[in-house]
């Protein structure tokens, strides 16, 4: 991964690092900008070769969320918590010690006094939210049961099958899903709710998964089964990718067969540079800085502002306007919708291009 992509601001607003008094693990809050309001952005924990690569980690997530947030109208910046566990760690805090390194996280959430929101992430649940909410009141998306608005991946899900729709409206001539082809990389929280949605529409569906036993799911939908290195190439109307990151590179975008990539996975770009490639190529790529936002658009309205849930779940299927309107403007510009993406968020944080 380029280390600037997804960078708008070159420079965080403020960043602590911080051994864990309790467990001795190193952590770090980034906080890439309040301009708009207190930063979001979950805690990510996992082990790395060194804590500084977990700085770095949280350096790109933070600017990332930045952008999200901002997109997708929120009254928030962005922020995000590494864990940088020790090697060979992992286990213990997994496990017996789990509750005093959620201890020590909220020590340093806290330090930032309201500035800062955290919620889950990878190595992270809604289960982990309650430890954490014990040492502040800075924890989104703890369980329904424990007063928190819980997994976020159903809202995601929601934004991603907005954004489908968007992109149906703006660049595939309106097309009805039936009418269309998907191929659908991942199954897994997001992936699996995307993937119902599409089939129960009758959209015709070629999916993936590196885990074999999602396989069941295929076969649940009527849809073709493809090998994870054959399915973003698949000759389908849409890719939707819902697994990992970084795939589109410069090797990877000559062999695409699609008309247009949306999904939720975070940082498919490996470079910036790679948008103006799929551009080239009269592919359209949404940014998935917007598409992915329906978790912290819910966490946030329902947490942060008192939402219902159903007043949650329209401020999420807006995500499809705010694509549609990304969209068309980058059409009419003739740029790529990243392009467009960037100059709103710049515009909105009243940074100079
Ligand atoms: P998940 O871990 O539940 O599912 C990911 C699935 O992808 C798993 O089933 C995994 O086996 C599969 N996978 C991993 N590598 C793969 C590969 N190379 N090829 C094919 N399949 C592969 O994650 P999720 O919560 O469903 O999130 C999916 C993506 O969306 C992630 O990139 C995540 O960062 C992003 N995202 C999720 C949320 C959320 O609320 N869950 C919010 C924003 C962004």
């Amino acid at each position: 991964m380029a280390p600037n992509a997804h960078h708008v601001s070159a420079h965080p607003e403020a960043v602590r690092v911080q051994r864990g008094a309790r467990t001795g693990q190193m952590i770090v809050v980034s906080i890439d900008s309040t301009r708009l309001g207190p930063a979001l952005g979950g805690c990510r924990i996992r082990s790395y070769p060194t804590w500084q690569d977990g700085l770095a980690d949280a350096l790109r997530l933070s600017a990332a969320m930045t952008e999200k947030a901002a997109l997708a109208g929120l009254a928030h910046g962005g922020g995000k918590t590494v864990v940088a566990l020790d090697a060979g760690s992992a286990a213990e805090f997994t496990g017996p010690r789990r509750g005093e390194l959620l201890a020590d996280v909220a020590d340093l959430v806290e330090s930032f006094d309201g500035g800062y929101l955290t919620g889950p992430d990878v190595g992270s649940a809604p289960q982990d939210m309650i430890e954490i909410g014990r040492g502040t009141s800075r924890a989104l998306c703890r369980p329904e049961s424990a007063g928190g608005s819980g997994d976020s991946s159903g809202p995601t899900a929601t934004g991603v099958i907005a954004s489908i729709d968007a992109v149906r409206e703006h660049v595939l001539g309106g097309r009805p899903l039936e009418s269309l082809s998907f191929s659908l990389l991942g199954l897994g929280h997001v992936g699996a709710l995307v993937g119902e949605h599409l089939a129960a529409a009758g959209a015709r569906l070629v999916v993936t998964d590196v885990d074999t036993s999602r396989r069941a799911l295929a076969e649940r939908w009527g849809a073709t089964w493809n090998e994870p290195d054959e399915a973003l190439t698949a000759d389908v109307d849409v890719v939707v990718p819902c697994a990992v990151g970084g795939f589109l590179t410069p090797e990877t975008v000559p062999a695409l067969r699609c008309r247009a990539i949306v999904g939720a996975a975070n940082n498919q770009l490996d470079a910036d540079s790679t948008a103006d490639l799929l551009h080239a190529r009269g592919i359209c790529w949404a940014p998935d800085t917007v598409v992915s936002a329906g978790g912290i658009v819910s966490a946030v309205s329902r947490e942060v502002h008192g939402a219902s849930p159903d007043e949650a779940d329209l401020l999420v299927r807006d995500i499809g306007r705010r694509l549609g309107e990304v969209l068309a403007a980058a059409a009419s510009r003739d740029v790529p919708p990243l392009h467009e993406a960037r100059r709103r968020v710049r515009e909105l944080l009243d940074v100079s291009a």
